[in-house]
């Protein structure tokens, strides 16, 4: 959560923090400079990193600029949009996208997928890796060589937490603290200074070379939630100049030869006209399409109208509309609710696109600034904002570690998981374990260990005045709300009597990122030991209900059942008290499952006299 960082390095130095899009075709870092985010530039232009990495059969990795000039002779060693791969497996990647790339993509043992290039496997996080160690070197080059240690990174809004995990991950192999993942729409307002609203709702337009995205997001007290996101993966500005590549085709048909158009020299030269005259068009009222390869007796001029070429993208910009509707539908809302637009993505600059985006919500969009450079210009702003600098607004887009409540017998029941976006609420139904038990201690607890006594404990209350009542009939409502603060309010209402009890916590409180890190370290360390524990503190729990219930009907069993179920039926009993005390969880399991045997003819005598008495006094018909 926000404050984490400011508490923490409120008397510490200044550090340099640089905030990245991390974007699948190109990486760009920037940083808070004079009150204001810039763009870092080597040499007097940004510092636009290409995310393309070669390897060559020596294992020699380089990475930008140098990579993508090797894409053309060199595909098979050439590694470009990783980002789409980020944090999956190879069951959950499109086959038809993996048959096209001129390498393998295999998986590792955990079913992660990996590369293979050079003769060596990467995965995606290695790749990733070395993408953001060239923008951090790259960013230490613009700032006279200073030494950059943390950075804001931005992910797509859809990024589930494996993909922001991944990301993370990435981040620090390539030695940098990531000191917040930020969405992508949300650094895009954030450039736009849009935190500062007090309220409203922002629509976030991102058409690039090959995506489209559009998200709907909420700000209130300058936090924002993301409430919806929708999108084309096979929609961008490609799209566009394949429309002007088809009309240089038809410019040429019958004059040349139909082989021709397969040349990879065609598709390459005709590729880079169609662009330049599309990106001409964004400006002027027309633009020439120009194609000169005399080795292949291709020589051809055609002129191209903006109004030609608006006739001809408007099915293209319409289907982004059509996304903008669904993400408005899912979030329930209409048009005219959105406050304001956002331009991402170097697509945007069409103008019809820009006059559709206007139809469509009725507002003008914000256009200031460069749509290419607005996310990482707004990763640099949420980096100056957790460095405690002049935004005093907190932001916060998830919790760091999961928050839950300890359970019979020490185990920690997770009720909101870490990287939960927030504010967020989580409604549970708990009850009572013994009969007549009239308060429940509630102990509520932060990490991701699966015992409450390895987790931090954040704060106890109790509820009282439950009514008499069998054990496990009362309802308790249990309600953890986090609210965009970072406050945790936990409240149990018992549902008969209305009563209720509360606490308020503030989970991060004197918690460092470092802390939470280890916190993480630590669950992941112990998970296997931590997995057995929770299974035989569960175990014990299940037992102490199943003793309760077997002696409390022991008569019924002494009475019932023949000599050697009772026999059976002692024997368990005893083992299983013993058992409740003992620390290996094969015993344990042992314990109750033969319990769970010897309780068997109870239960069926006891289900029979259930029925029995159902049954008594109604006919048949009636059932
Ligand atoms: P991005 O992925 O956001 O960098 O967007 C790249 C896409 O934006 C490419 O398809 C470019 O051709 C396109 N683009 C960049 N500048 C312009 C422009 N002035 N007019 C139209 N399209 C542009």
């Amino acid at each position: 959560m926000g404050y984490i960082e400011l508490e923490v390095l409120e008397d510490q130095p200044k550090r340099v923090v640089i905030g990245i899009d991390l974007g699948t075709t190109n990486s760009l870092p920037a940083i808070w400079k004079d009150g204001r985010p810039e763009i870092l530039e080597v040499e007097g232009e940004p510092a636009l990193i290409p995310s393309v990495v070669h390897v060559s059969d020596d294992g020699t990795a380089v990475v930008g600029r140098t990579a993508r000039a090797r894409s053309m002779d060199d595909p098979a060693h050439t590694v470009h949009s990783i980002k789409r791969f980020m944090g999956r497996s190879l069951g959950e990647l499109d086959e038809a996208v993996l048959r096209r790339l001129p390498y393998q993509v295999t998986q590792t043992e955990r079913g992660l997928v990996q590369v293979e290039v050079g003769g060596k496997r990467f995965t995606p996080q290695e790749i990733s890796a070395l993408i953001l160690r060239e923008v951090a070197a790259q960013a230490s080059v613009a700032m006279g060589g200073a030494e950059i240690l943390s950075a804001v990174i931005t992910v797509p809004a859809y990024f589930d937490d494996a993909q922001r995990q991944a990301t993370r991950d990435a981040a620090r192999l390539a030695g940098l603290e990531v000191l917040r993942i930020v969405n992508e729409p949300t650094a895009a307002s954030l450039a736009y200074g849009l935190d500062q609203k007090e309220e409203g709702t922002v629509a976030v337009y991102d058409l690039g070379g090959g995506t489209f995205d559009v998200s709907i997001l909420s700000i209130e007290g300058g936090v924002f939630e993301v409430l919806s996101t929708n999108g084309d993966t096979s929609l961008g500005g490609d799209d566009l100049d394949a429309l002007l590549v088809d009309l240089l085709r038809s410019e040429l048909e019958g004059s040349v030869e139909g082989s021709v158009f397969d040349d990879p020299a065609f598709r390459q030269a005709a590729r880079l006209s169609a662009e330049k005259a599309k990106v001409a068009l964004s400006r002027d009222p027309e633009a020439d399409l120009v194609i000169s390869l005399p080795e292949l007796g291709v020589n051809a001029r055609r002129t191209v109208t903006r109004e030609e070429f608006e006739r001809l993208a408007a099915p293209l910009v319409e289907r982004s509309i059509r996304c903008c509707e669904r993400a408005l539908k899912d979030a329930e809302l209409e048009p005219k609710d959105v406050d304001e637009v956002v331009l991402v993505g170097g697509s945007t600059r069409v103008p019809l696109v820009r006059a559709e985006v206007e139809r469509f919500f009725g507002r003008a969009p914000h256009t200031e600034l460069n749509p290419d450079q607005v996310v990482a210009l707004g990763a640099a702003a949420q980096a100056e904002v957790l460095m405690g600098g002049s935004r005093d607004i907190l932001l916060m887009d998830v919790t760091p570690l999961s928050l839950g409540l300890e359970t019979m017998g020490g185990a920690a029941e997770k009720l909101i998981q870490r990287n939960n976006r927030i504010p967020c609420s989580v409604k549970e139904g708990f009850t009572t374990y013994a009969d007549n038990q009239s308060a429940i201690d509630f102990h509520v607890l932060q990490g991701e260990r699966e015992l409450a006594a390895d987790c931090r404990s954040l704060g106890r209350f109790k509820l009282t005045g439950i009514p008499p009542m069998p054990a496990g009939l009362p309802r308790v409502g249990v309600k953890f709300h986090l609210d965009a603060d970072g406050i945790l309010t936990v409240s149990a209402k018992e549902e008969s009597t209305g009563a209720s009890a509360s606490i308020e916590v503030k989970p991060s409180h004197g918690l460092t990122e470092d802390e939470v890190s280890d916190m993480l370290e630590a669950s992941f360390k112990n998970a296997r030991k931590d997995f057995e524990e929770r299974r035989r503190v569960d175990l014990i729990a299940e037992i102490g209900i199943m003793l309760r219930h077997a002696t409390a009907n022991l008569t019924v069993a002494e009475e019932r059942l023949d000599r050697e179920s009772v026999e059976d039926l002692h024997e368990a009993i005893a083992a299983a008290k013993e058992a409740r005390l003992c620390t290996e969880l094969e015993l344990v399991q042992a314990a109750r499952d033969t319990l769970d045997r010897a309780t068997m003819p109870l239960a069926a005598v006891l289900m029979d006299s259930v029925v029995k008495e159902a049954v008594s006094g109604k006919k048949l018909g009636d059932l």
